[in-house]
């Protein structure tokens, strides 16, 4: 499609989102609130108006929780199959709405279309894996012992709270969803509040798709007053959150008086370490495309280039010459390659960040251009940090923008270093033709997940998450259901084993 017929198309796809105050969605229904009290929602696009969200309050939250708790007996007891056919139902509705799904999402982010275009196959790709699995979650293993047979099986734990970030919400809320609807959980998910546009979209589709109401629930709101809310209720049972670390660490403490199940996927600063052996054309290109797609607003994004000294000048170079080739443009243009960021305080402090480079002597290069943005919209030039070392703040700290730091390294065990040197370990990036080095650094990188000469390559199956401050838990495949589900074992006697005596003689 072209520019002007996405502007059209989103602006129809949009109305409703101005025209009415975005409510929440309860019981399989829309909710305005109990407050009476809303925020607004603004694109960053060109800091026109999305219309207001209602803000939920804790009555809110309580209501939607009660919902889910009603909801939650049946839907644990319906068949894995039953499941299944709902949960594809639910993919199916989510592709014929691809469209429509891809311009709300990217005006409600300033994600470039290019990117969200694939938020729905997505969504459904998610969807059907889980759904197909619904059948079998509950198995467990036959662990025999001599005169006893012990089994495992697994149930659903409860109502559980799906708390996401802004950055990829839809794709996001459905990597945490699917699994918790296909293991027999009921939803309350609180989506961020700078982009809660396709959460509304879900749950609307998931009670189209025949789920029950209360299965699925949306509750918006601020995450000081809605999240913690609902962090805090004893009902839930356990909270999935995908965030910022140290928010991580307050719904930790939030959830500790009743003891929540906690699965947190947090910030990253990942390295991505380029040898001198290595492929360097097809180095570059994962390099720029893992800082500069979805506007470097990624938590997998290689935010950190360590490049080996010999090439260092060379490889830089050829970055610098990418760089100023990058369109930043309006989000619906098809030849946008970075669009706006999220919003203007998130803009203030990327900034903040090159301000602080710059203080620090080093040397910030500005790249790209476009013709469509808009002088009101939050768009930032890519930039590229050169001349740093492990000890400045970009090269620590999470800036989750359109920003790459570069720092040189001599050798293997340098490299180590510089890569395991900071707070996260949510990913690292190895690019090198030494089979055996590759592997020895994929032992070394404190990372839940490496790539070898790859860019960021997902497979649902395979384990997702973090170590230290990037998260706790895995998604993904069986790890999912581990989440959502109790383990329960079940010991049953032969009938030939001695029980002791007491009281007998
Ligand atoms: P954030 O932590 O500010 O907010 C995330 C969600 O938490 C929002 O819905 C927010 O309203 C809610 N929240 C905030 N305070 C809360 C509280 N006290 N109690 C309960 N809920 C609360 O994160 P963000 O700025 O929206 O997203 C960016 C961050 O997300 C980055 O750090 C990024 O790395 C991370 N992220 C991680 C992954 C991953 O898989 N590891 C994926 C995407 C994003």
């Amino acid at each position: 499609m072209t520019f002007e017929a996405n502007i059209e198309k989103a602006g129809e796809a949009l109305a409703r989102f101005r025209r009415e105050t975005l409510p929440h969605f309860i019981a399989g229904k829309h909710d305005p609130g109990r407050s009476g009290k809303s925020f607004p929602n603004a694109t960053p696009a060109d800091g026109t108006s999305l219309g207001q969200v209602a803000a939920g309050s804790a009555p809110d939250v309580a209501a939607a929780v009660s919902a889910a708790r009603d909801a939650f007996t049946a839907w644990a007891a319906t068949p894995g199959r039953e499941r299944r056919a709902l949960l594809h139902r639910l993919a199916d509705l989510i592709l014929a709405r691809r469209e429509e799904i891809a311009l709300v999402e990217s005006m409600d982010t300033g994600q470039a279309i290019r990117f969200m275009d694939k938020a729905a196959l997505r969504g459904a790709e998610n969807f059907r894996f889980f759904a197909d699995k619904a059948p079998e979650a509950q198995n467990g293993l036959s662990l025999p012992a001599d005169q006893h047979l012990n089994y495992t099986l697994r149930q659903p734990i409860g109502p559980v709270a799906v708390i996401t970030p802004w950055n990829t919400p839809f794709m996001l809320s459905t990597w945490k969803i699917a699994p918790a609807l296909a293991a027999g959980c009921t939803v309350v998910h609180k989506p961020a509040e700078w982009s809660p546009c396709t959460a509304l979209l879900l749950a609307e589709l998931a009670f189209e798709a025949g789920l029950p109401g209360g299965v699925l629930n949306t509750v918006n709101g601020l995450g000081e007053r809605t999240g913690r809310a609902l962090t805090e209720h004893p009902e839930i049972r356990a909270v999935a959150f995908v965030g910022e670390s140290r928010t991580g660490s307050a719904i930790q403490a939030q959830g500790a008086p009743t003891l929540k199940r906690l699965h947190f996927e947090l910030g990253g600063k990942n390295p991505v370490i380029v040898f001198a052996d290595a492929d360097l054309e097809r180095a570059l290109d994962a390099v720029v495309f893992m800082i500069f797609s979805l506007n470097g607003e990624r938590c997998t994004s290689s935010s950190r280039l360590l490049v080996q000294q010999n090439i260092h000048d060379e490889f830089v170079e050829r970055i610098s010459r990418r760089i100023s080739k990058l369109r930043v443009g309006h989000p619906l243009d098809p030849a946008t390659e970075i669009g706006p960021l999220i919003h203007r305080k998130h803009f203030e402090k990327v900034t903040g960040y090159l301000d602080a480079a710059r203080a620090e002597a080093l040397d910030v290069r500005n790249g790209g251009g476009g013709a469509s943005a808009h002088p009101d919209g939050n768009y930032l030039p890519p930039a590229l940090i050169c001349g740093a070392t492990r000890e400045n703040r970009v090269a620590r700290e999470e800036i989750f923008g359109p920003v790459l730091t570069v720092i040189p390294f001599d050798d293997e065990d340098e490299a180590v270093q510089i890569a395991n040197d900071v707070a996260y370990g949510l990913a690292g990036y190895i690019w090198t033709q030494d089979i055996g080095r590759a592997h020895r650094l994929a032992r070394k990188i404190e990372a839940g997940m490496i790539w070898i000469n790859s860019e960021n390559n997902r497979h649902l199956p395979t384990p997702f998450g973090g170590i230290k401050a990037s998260g706790i838990g895995r998604d993904g495949g069986d790890w999912s259901f581990d989440f959502y589900m109790e383990t329960k074992n079940v010991c049953v006697a032969l009938g030939t084993h001695a029980i002791p005596t007491l009281g007998k003689a």
